[in-house]
């Protein structure tokens, strides 16, 4: 099973899901933008390390 990154919108087979501190809304991050940590967005505007 994949699941669509929201920080860099390729699908990921190893991934970390949470909601947005912010919004709640259901994130997706996928391991290579943790491990760059990379920073992710969500459409509420939140953006997080
Ligand atoms: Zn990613
Ligand atoms: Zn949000």
């Amino acid at each position: 099973m994949t699941k669509r990154c929201s920080t860099c919108g390729k699908f990921a087979k190893e991934f970390a899901e949470f909601p947005c501190p912010e919004c709640g809304k259901q994130l997706v991050r996928c391991y290579h933008c943790r491990e760059i940590r990379n920073k992710y967005s969500c459409e509420c505007g939140f953006e997080g390390p």
